[in-house]
């Protein structure tokens, strides 16, 4: 069995500032993952390195793109798809639409594994939260992923800085509602190096980089849904029970 990995996000930068630890292990283990992106991150700001090395036609979404790509070869994505929506502004009324591609993708790619973000979008993003929802209508509205997984943050790694950010800021999982840790230390260094490709978003890139350097260097997940006859949990392996 060829083993799969369908990502799911919301902007460039989501999969490595999300589950980039994760993504680099198994693409290093011979997994074969693609990603969907939902929008081309057109509400970025830019980074005053970046504004300074792109041309004068150049829009934030053509380069934002570009940092995807290049982060995504790092991790070892196979491929990355955009799905063509504009940065914030996923609301309900497009999100028939979403599911419709996330659902195509399920039936032609068959992976095993679905990851997306939480139903709190980690830190509330409204784009983070509509595609973690559709992510796991289109789970429901299809019959062959074995598992779907929402990246979370644990409580007890959450810290007053993070209070700051653009607004409320859920404040994590309990200890007990994760059920899965994904150690990606090895790695570390590639999730690093794909995070840098994000040049026009250095500000957030700098400030995670500081966490991510305390925190261990651990992804962790709810597993969410599934169509297994059995879980043993806690687990270590997106792939254990499949
Ligand atoms: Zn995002």
């Amino acid at each position: 069995m060829m083993k799969k990995i369908l990502a799911v996000f919301a902007h460039p930068d989501d999969e490595t500032f999300g589950p980039g630890g994760t993504l680099a292990k198994y693409a290093q283990e011979g997994v074969e993952i693609h990603l969907l992106c939902a929008t081309r991150g057109e509400k970025g700001e830019w980074s005053a390195s970046a504004k300074a090395s792109a041309g004068k036609q150049e829009k934030i979404h053509h380069i934002r793109e570009k940092e995807l790509l290049r982060s995504a070869k790092i991790l070892g994505i196979k491929k990355v798809e955009f799905l063509n929506f504009v940065d914030g502004y996923l609301c309900n009324s497009n999100y028939h639409d979403l599911a419709q591609k996330i659902i195509t993708k399920i039936k032609s790619f068959k992976p095993q594994v679905i990851l997306t973000l939480d139903r709190l979008g980690i830190s509330g993003h409204l784009d983070h939260i509509a595609v973690s929802m559709v992510t796991t209508y289109s789970f429901l509205k299809t019959t062959d992923v074995l598992k779907l997984y929402y990246l979370c943050l644990p409580q007890k790694w959450y810290d007053r800085s993070l209070t700051e950010y653009f607004i409320y800021f859920p404040e994590g999982k309990k200890e007990e509602e994760i059920t899965t840790r994904i150690n990606y230390q090895k790695y570390w260094e590639v999730r690093k190096k794909s995070m840098m490709q994000h040049e026009t978003q250095t500000k957030d890139v700098n400030s995670l980089l500081k966490r991510f350097n305390k925190w261990p260097k651990i992804d962790n997940y709810i597993l969410a849904k599934h169509r297994l006859k059995k879980v043993i949990l806690p687990e270590t392996d997106l792939f254990s029970g499949i």
